[in-house]
């Protein structure tokens, strides 16, 4: 099994950047833009905006903000552009959620796809904006702009007959372009694959400033390439995601283990499982330091059971959290105790470690904008976040966890989360 298998290790995020061409001046692009739709900013507060994101590590200012109301724009855009003979840098930033500057792009035109102009952008990009159901996909569908927030998306599927996105992000303020270019992993990859797996089709605007719809049995090229992209294949306007019927509610529940095999042993053996008799998301994290198990992502399940890892009997430094959960709705709430029951049979976690809470589909989605909230109350959420993602094949994660979690991270009093995805490759 293990070929099969890589482990997402989620440290600090580290992508790449976006594309790049020399500067020219503001009123330069304005000119080339003509009377055009959208509004290009060189208000300094926009500015500024673009010039930072939450990893807080760069710092690169453009010459202005472009604030599309729709997909035209973006090419009018992209086409003063790319016509320009001193050429123009251009990046699409989303909601800015970066950790090393992707979005940014020094001395050129940033175009905002997220902030304000978000609305208006929506119901341009895709008149009706509805869920569609498609006999030839098999399912339920929705256009969604590509600077939308994945909240957003949430919203407004729930809202047409309880419809919801398959595949997550653990975060929701994120938008649709920024996550799809990158690929988009929870919990849920293991059995639906990424974001980038669930996606029909693509409004793509090249660097020529064309807009390209874009498939797996349209333009091919152009559609894997931009899923993944790390925004340098176009920018994303309209991307059709697939739906299901989203549950009502959802079991989570976290055990702790001591013994890394056994961890990884059971989180494979999970992702192993077909049909209904398997969780419907499996991650797990590392618990490096004393307190994080009760304070990263945790208020849900505090204070009625908290954890103090030095009382656990077989603690001998660091710990791993094996976290699941089971989606339920009316018809099969009466069955919910008992698959979970069974399915935790089967693990070798150590006895007396389960935490469960249960709690409405859509907090569960959105728990860590909770934990965004505290830290905003406290001036946490806006310092430095150096993280980083690795993808680990399975045959050498028993090296990576003596090595840097036991080896590094064990040693220290304090520090972040570290989250475990274990994936699929196949998907
Ligand atoms: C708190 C937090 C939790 C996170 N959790 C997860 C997680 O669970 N799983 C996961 O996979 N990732 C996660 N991420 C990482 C996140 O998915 C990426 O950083 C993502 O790129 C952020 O989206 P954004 O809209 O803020 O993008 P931005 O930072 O605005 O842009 C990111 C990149 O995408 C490009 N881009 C943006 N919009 C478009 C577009 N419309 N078309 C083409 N390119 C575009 C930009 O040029 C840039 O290269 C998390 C990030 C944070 C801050």
């Amino acid at each position: 099994m293990a070929w099969c298998l890589v482990f997402m290790v989620f440290l600090i995020y580290c992508l790449i950047s976006t594309v790049g061409l020399p500067v020219e001046p503001a009123d330069e692009v304005a000119m080339r833009l003509g009377g055009g739709g959208g509004r290009l900013s060189v208000e300094p507060s926009d500015v500024m905006e673009a010039s930072r994101d939450f990893g807080g590590l760069k710092q690169g200012e453009p010459m202005a903000v472009f604030h599309p109301r729709g997909e035209g724009d973006v090419a009018a855009l992209v086409r003063a552009a790319y016509g320009s003979e001193r050429g123009i840098r251009v990046s699409a930033r989303g909601h800015g959620h970066s950790i090393s500057g992707q979005a940014q792009v020094p001395g050129g035109v940033v175009v905002d796809m997220s902030h304000g102009w978000r609305a208006e952008a929506a119901r341009r990009a895709a008149p009706g904006a509805l869920p569609v159901y498609s006999a030839a996909l098999g399912g339920h569908y929705i256009d969604v702009w590509g600077g939308e927030l994945w909240i957003d998306v949430l919203n407004r599927t729930l809202s047409h007959g309880g419809l919801a996105p398959r595949s997550w992000t653990d975060y929701l303020y994120l938008s649709v372009g920024g996550t799809l270019s990158n690929a988009g992993i929870s919990g849920q990859t293991f059995h639906h694959g990424p974001q980038i797996s669930n996606v029909y089709e693509l409004d793509v605007v090249t660097g020529k400033g064309e807009v390209v719809t874009c498939s797996e049995a349209i333009n091919p090229d152009l559609f894997f390439g931009a899923l993944g992209g790390l925004g340098q294949l176009g920018i994303i306007t309209r991307a059709r995601i697939a739906l299901e019927l989203a549950p009502h509610r959802v079991r989570w529940i976290r055990a702790l283990y001591s013994n890394f095999t056994e961890f990884t042993v059971d989180q494979e053996r999970l992702i192993a499982l077909h049909g209904s008799r398997r969780f419907d998301y499996v991650e797990g994290f590392v618990v490096a330091a004393e307190g994080l198990i009760n304070n990263w992502r945790s208020s849900f399940f505090s204070p009625q059971n908290p954890v103090k890892l030095s009382s656990l009997k077989h603690h001998s430094g660091v710990l791993y959290c094996l976290e699941v959960t089971k989606n339920y709705d009316d018809s099969t709430a009466g069955t919910v105790d008992q698959e979970v029951e069974e399915l935790l049979g089967e693990l070798s976690f150590i006895p007396g470690t389960v935490f469960t809470t249960d709690l409405p589909y859509v907090d569960f989605l959105d728990r860590v904008h909770m934990a965004e909230l505290k830290l905003r109350d406290k001036g946490m959420w806006e310092v430095p976040h150096p993280w980083l993602n690795l993808l680990v094949p399975a045959s050498r994660i028993a090296d990576f966890d003596r090595g840097v979690f036991r080896g590094v991270l064990g040693s220290r009093t304090a520090g972040g989360p570290i989250l475990i995805y274990p994936m699929n490759k196949q998907k």
